[in-house]
């Protein structure tokens, strides 16, 4: 599976995620805040996540 090295990613359960490595294999993501004012690490997620 094609990966991109500059979005590396542990979260293996998304379908976009390249598997044998820590990385995305998109070309590009979409991070997203799910507070209107984001305040530390938690309130961040990327919003291309898809189940597999
Ligand atoms: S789409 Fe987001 S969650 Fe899915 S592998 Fe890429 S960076 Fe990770």
């Amino acid at each position: 599976m094609k990966m991109n090295k500059s979005i590396g990613c542990t979260v293996d359960e998304c379908k976009y995620h390249a598997k044998k490595e820590s990385y995305c294999s998109l070309d590009h993501i979409n991070v997203v805040k799910h507070e209107s004012h984001a305040k530390n690490q938690e309130a961040t997620d990327c919003g291309s996540f898809q189940m597999e």
